[in-house]
């Protein structure tokens, strides 16, 4: 749907207000790099990566918000761009040629013009693109933009299928042929232990080389649409399905609880104690985003929420001032302690302003706003330009607004959900209008029932999209309720999470935040843990859920705040002595089932988001 047919509402609008009102709404105000001397305004600055990072985000803030403020903010930024086009075509900073940080100004470019409609977007874009089309013989995609290709295509399709010329599908496989290979590393993966800085030969200088660049996290988020996306070209089958198999490559020899791969910042293992790095949290949403609209598979939402709903809030301040480069599952302290990253440095789980370094900084922005506009989708027949229905592709509070058949369809989407598991939709039509909606049953759904004004549907099937076809009238509601029994998973050494509906819960370690510098108008912190946190939980095996205790609270106006948290449970556990923490890393959770004689405590766990200092793959005690 064209971007501002999906509003957010409820907590997720006040999630985004949270960010308008934190670094988001005044990174340029603080640093430099985005700055009024950006390269991207026409100043001697940052020319790269950062200005068109931090635009890809704000840009979606500022209008799903209506927000003046930003939006002025965003529009220098893209009058820039729009108003210094060189004669060839090329556009962006004449100080550098690179194609990657076009790659992401074309992400913002596109998303502008499906807000605004400005008549000056499709006519610069066609022209840049013709001349890359000229100049890609001569002056081939490296590094970043080689391993980034796929992003590039998105924004070529787009043009594609607004102007139809044939050009671009030229230019499409040219990325393709000059690209990276994704598909063909996944078809054969070969990165199953994690990778140390020999491996990829990071000392020996000359920049990164082709294989740092392959097991690199960030590019790996970017690469789980690939096949998605190319699919779109090639009508090839296999590149439909590369992307859940990328997926499925990636958590078997790097899976994490909170839904992301480790990265820190090449990929590092299963141990719960190696970090992910935030651009890649991002990087991976979006790529969810995309690979699930190209291919209607319901499993890539599930993974898209539990993204948003853990590992994104997670890795940031309650109200958006501070983020995290790596976030760990288990995270017992966030200081200057050695970590054990594959590449990255001391400061990589700070809370701060650019700890590490600054890419996070500029790209986190992207996260939520996209995610909010990416919760409905058309349906269609792929071949047809004609869209026959709507799609519940994500859940949160939203409000739509969509076109079908020439007939407008509001919905209002009011629920509580992650943290509860009732969904109502109220269906708005101009006129009665017979379509479909598609539903997603998340496969963790098992029990999950639907009535429409009241009447119950037949049961959906978990892990599938179920199709609700009527002539809708206005006033239709249709009522979801996902059962929220926690559940139990599996992780490293046999450890185990508890979940329940899309969340991840964890243990809140007791955190003494220690400001280590100020930072402008924010600041950098350490944060040590004052309570114990070597806890093995006690679960029935043939059923979890019956030893946990839910309680559930209102949101408060921080949905994911630790004081307010929506959803406490309660499980049994006792100390494991035996596991400790090395320079301020936990070890790896020994491997279950753990014996231990220490006396039996109850202990509460909070969304994951909710712990800062936290764990979340727990050993499993001998019952
Ligand atoms: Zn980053």
């Amino acid at each position: 749907m064209p971007l501002g047919s999906v509003r957010p509402a409820g907590w997720l609008r006040r999630q985004l207000e949270i960010q308008a009102s934190g670094l988001s709404g005044h990174l340029d105000e603080t640093w430099a790099d985005v700055g009024p001397n950006s390269g991207w305004l026409g100043g001697t600055g940052e020319s790269w990566e950062r200005g068109p990072y931090f635009l890809d985000g704000l840009l979606p803030l500022a209008y799903l918000l209506d927000d003046a403020r930003l939006k002025a903010k965003a529009q220098k930024y893209i009058d820039w761009i729009l108003t210094h086009q060189a004669t060839d075509g090329m556009i962006g900073p004449a100080s550098n040629d690179d194609w990657w940080p076009r790659i992401v100004a074309l992400k913002a470019l596109t998303q502008y013009q499906e807000f605004t409609a400005d008549q000056r977007v499709i006519p610069l874009i066609d022209r840049y693109f013709r001349y890359q089309l000229a100049e890609l013989p001569k002056r081939p995609l490296r590094d970043w933009g080689k391993f980034r290709w796929q992003d590039e295509a998105l924004s070529v399709i787009w043009l594609y299928n607004r102007t139809g010329s044939a050009y671009l599908l030229d230019l499409a496989r040219i990325l393709h042929q000059q690209g990276y290979d994704w598909m063909a590393q996944f078809a054969n993966f070969q990165f199953k232990q994690k990778i140390t800085a020999d491996y990829i030969k990071l000392n020996e200088g000359g920049g990164l080389k082709d294989l740092a660049l392959s097991t690199h996290g960030v590019n790996n988020g970017q690469a789980i649409k690939t096949g998605a996306i190319w699919s779109l070209v090639s009508g090839s089958d296999t590149d439909r399905k590369a992307t859940a198999h990328m997926i499925a490559e990636l958590d078997r020899y790097h899976g994490l609880p909170n839904g992301m791969f480790s990265c820190d910042e090449h990929l590092s293992g299963r141990d719960p104690s190696q970090g992910s790095e935030l651009c890649t949290v991002v990087e991976y949403m979006f790529s969810l985003e995309r690979a699930l609209a190209a291919t209607g598979d319901p499993l890539l939402g599930d993974r898209l929420e539990r993204l948003a709903f853990n590992a994104l809030p997670g890795t940031l301040t309650d109200d958006m001032w501070a983020h995290q480069y790596n976030q760990e599952p288990n995270q017992v302290e966030c200081s200057l302690h050695h970590k054990p990253w594959v590449s990255d440095g001391p400061e990589s789980n700070l809370f701060g302003l650019e700890p590490n370094f600054g890419c996070c900084t500029a790209n986190f922005h992207q996260g939520w706003p996209k995610f909010a506009a990416s919760l409905f989708l058309l349906s269609g027949d792929p071949n047809s330009d004609q869209h026959d229905g709507l799609v519940a592709a994500a859940y949160a509070p939203c409000e739509v607004r969509a076109n079908i058949r020439g007939t407008s369809v509001h919905i209002a989407e009011e629920t509580a959900y992650p943290f509860r598991g009732a969904i109502k939709l109220t269906v708005n039509p101009s006129a009665p209008l017979a379509f479909p909606m598609h539903l997603r049953i998340p496969a963790w759904a098992s029990g999950a029932a639907i009535t429409i004004n009241g009447k119950p549907e037949p049961q959906p099937q978990p892990g599938t999209f179920a199709r609700v076809e009527r002539t809708w009238k206005p006033g239709d509601r249709v009522e979801i309720n996902f059962p929220m029994q926690p559940r139990a998973s599996r992780w490293f050494n046999n450890s185990v999470a508890i979940e329940r509906g899309p969340l991840v819960f964890s243990y809140g370690i007791g955190e003494s935040w220690v400001k280590l510098r100020d930072r402008g108008m924010t600041a950098d912190w350490q944060v040590f843990p004052t309570t114990a946190w070597n806890y093995a939980i006690k679960l029935d095996p043939q059923n979890p859920s019956a030893d946990i205790k839910v309680t559930e609270s209102e949101i408060g106006e921080t949905p994911f705040a630790r004081k307010t948290a929506p959803v406490r449970l309660d499980v049994k556990a006792r100390k494991l002595p035996k596991w400790r923490a090395e320079d301020g890393a936990a070890d790896a959770p020994p491997q279950s089932l753990v014996a231990s004689e220490a006396p039996e405590e109850e202990i509460t766990l909070i969304p994951y988001a909710s712990a800062k200092l936290r764990i979340t793959a727990f050993p499993q005690l001998k019952t």
